[in-house]
């Protein structure tokens, strides 16, 4: 593993599954290109399924042809159909449009167990009953051969008779299963005897009670893509050996049409964790609220903490596909959303630590109205209303009572210039009994609204601040990194590197102007970051931090 500095990649790298397609269609080979992307319903997406969807999805786009989506429901213990229901939302929100129907592995369970038939009536698959345990055992390991099973030379008839009992139900999960006659000494483990069904009474989400065998992945896999005519069927590099079980099953049962495997590395990104299972862990042991919580990064929760589908298709472009194992730096993805969210959000001003401040020489019962941009560098935004007046939320951290000459913000008996209106002076401080500052009394400059002072004198700082009147209460959920260390996967217990500091609540102030913008709008609070409001909580109004404005690690 080593981190990838993006600048350093090139072009050529990226693309490789491109130009196997290029070359392809030069030959003529292929000519209506056809990917899938794949998920299996036992969790939700992640920014890694997010890699595998855009290379899918935009190679058919690119080449004018079809990208389908296909369930991979061949394990019913660990699927269901909210997970089914969150991956098509997340899809469709990443900006895809699968064609066709939806599929799944399991509209084909009639024919993958015909051609199971096929293969016991060729002598290929037969019907075993040893343990799990003695299985996993027989198979041996890298460094040591495979041993035959004592039910390998069943005969024909004896297997499809077995088998049919495992279809109705005759044998209890475990005590048989099919497999593959191969080759037990095959320097290739997939290759020694895969399995290719077992048992297991569970209803399936959508086939209900009508199986108690199902197809293992491998064998469920390569002829589903046969089937849908897959051109290129990509997947990650752990399937790199499966390649040579998919030809085998394909061949042996005659498929005209083989799909061509691309096997790509898989996307790992710093201070995170990618893997379902060990997602799972975090929810179940509640060091995270659920699948959307915005600290990790599932589509889902990517989109409550405000990234758009844009930023993640452009990341996922940008960071390319290679074979090379990889840990991409957070800071690049963090760089992807900031520079979208630059452009498109509105500024407001928020105080997420709140400090009084009363300039005493405002009218008790003025207010001012102050036009400002709502974005600075685009006027298509056009202006908002802020209204100023003798009470105003600010920044703790911009106020020192004393403070070194480098401190450009208010301290006492100094100026400072509030975002977009006047240059205050802070006079006084008021504490209470612990000695904590509660109040600034504080004068105002009225003749430096929006302009320089006519004595030309220089003020250091600009702050923001939000009027107290107006002002609306609000929740800050200030995210860092969930993790501490850049790679928490090689962590035997990973839960130790956890952030005690990922998620800091604030209870502060914004402008009332946010009530006009319409929900779901990307949020710049000047100065702090930009935000994005959370909907599922009903009663507050609650944001969230998606990034802050520079780099912070
Ligand atoms: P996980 O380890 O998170 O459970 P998975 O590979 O088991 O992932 P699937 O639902 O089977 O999850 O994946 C669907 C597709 O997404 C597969 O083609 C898989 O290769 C791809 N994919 C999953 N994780 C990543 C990743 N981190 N980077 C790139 N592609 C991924
Ligand atoms: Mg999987």
């Amino acid at each position: 593993m080593f981190g990838i500095k993006m600048d350093k990649f090139k072009e050529k790298k990226r693309n490789f599954i491109r130009q196997i397609i290029q070359k392809d269609l030069m030959k003529g080979k292929n000519i209506n290109i056809c990917t899938r992307f794949p998920p299996e319903p036992n969790g939700y997406l992640h920014i890694g399924h997010a890699k595998s969807i855009c290379l899918n999805f935009e190679i058919a786009r690119e080449y004018k042809g079809k990208c389908y989506l296909r369930f991979d429901d061949t394990n019913p213990t660990k699927e269901n159909v909210n997970f089914i229901k969150s991956i098509i939302k997340d899809i469709k929100w990443l900006g895809y449009q699968w064609n066709g129907k939806i599929r799944y592995s399991s509209d084909y369970f009639d024919q993958f167990y015909l051609y199971a038939i096929q293969l016991i009536k060729k002598n290929l698959a037969y019907v075993d009953e040893l343990s799990p345990e003695e299985i996993r055992f027989y198979r041996g390991t890298r460094t040591s051969l495979g041993i035959d099973s004592p039910y390998r030379n069943r005969t024909i008839e004896e297997n499809l008779l077995l088998f049919k009992k495992m279809k109705n139900g005759e044998f209890l999960e475990k005590k048989a299963c099919l497999r593959a006659k191969i080759d037990m000494k095959s320097n290739f483990i997939v290759m020694r005897d895969p399995i290719l069904y077992r048992i297991k009474y569970i209803e399936h989400h959508q086939t209900k009670k009508k199986w108690c065998i199902y197809p293992m992945y491998d064998f469920a896999q390569c002829i589903s893509d046969a089937l849908e005519g897959i051109t290129h069927s990509i997947c990650t590099l752990e399937f790199q050996d499966n390649r040579r079980l998919y030809e085998w099953i394909l061949d042996k049962l005659n498929f005209k049409f083989h799909p061509k495997q691309y096997e790509f590395s898989r996307l790992n990104i710093e201070y995170s964790i990618l893997s379902k299972r060990k997602l799972i862990k975090l929810i179940e042991e509640k060091i995270v609220n659920n699948w959307d919580d915005p600290r990790i990064l599932t589509i889902s929760g990517l989109r409550r903490r405000g990234y758009t589908p844009l930023a993640i298709r452009n990341f996922c472009e940008k960071i390319g596909v290679t074979k090379q194992e990889n840990l991409i730096e957070l800071s690049f993805l963090e760089s992807c959303i900031r520079d979208e969210l630059n452009k498109k959000a509105y500024r407001l001003m928020a105080v997420i630590n709140p400090l009084k401040i009363v300039i005493e020489n405002f009218p008790q019962d003025y207010e001012e109205i102050i036009f400002m941009p709502n974005h600075p560098q685009n006027k298509n935004f056009g202006m908002k209303k802020v209204f100023f007046n003798r009470e105003l939320w600010i920044e703790k951290s911009d106020f020192l009572e004393k403070a070194s000459d480098q401190y450009r913000r208010l301290t006492l008996n100094n100026e400072v210039r509030l975002r977009n209106a006047y240059i205050i002076r802070a006079n006084k401080i008021e504490k209470n009994k612990k000695g904590e500052i509660i109040c600034v009394y504080c004068s105002c400059d009225f003749d430096t609204l929006n302009k320089h002072p006519k004595d030309g004198r220089k003020i250091k700082g600009v702050i923001h601040w939000v009027s107290i009147k107006h002002g609306l209460p609000a929740i800050f959920h200030i995210y860092d990194k969930l993790f501490m260390t850049k790679n928490p996967n090689l962590e035997d217990n990973f839960k130790e590197s956890i952030n005690p500091q990922s998620l800091i609540i604030k209870k502060g102030f914004i402008e009332p102007h946010f009530k006009n913008l319409k929900l779901g709008t990307a949020l710049q609070f000047e100065r702090e970051g930009y935000f994005y409001q959370d909907t599922n909580f009903s009663q507050n109004i609650i944001f969230n931090r998606t990034v802050t404005l520079k780099k912070s690690f």
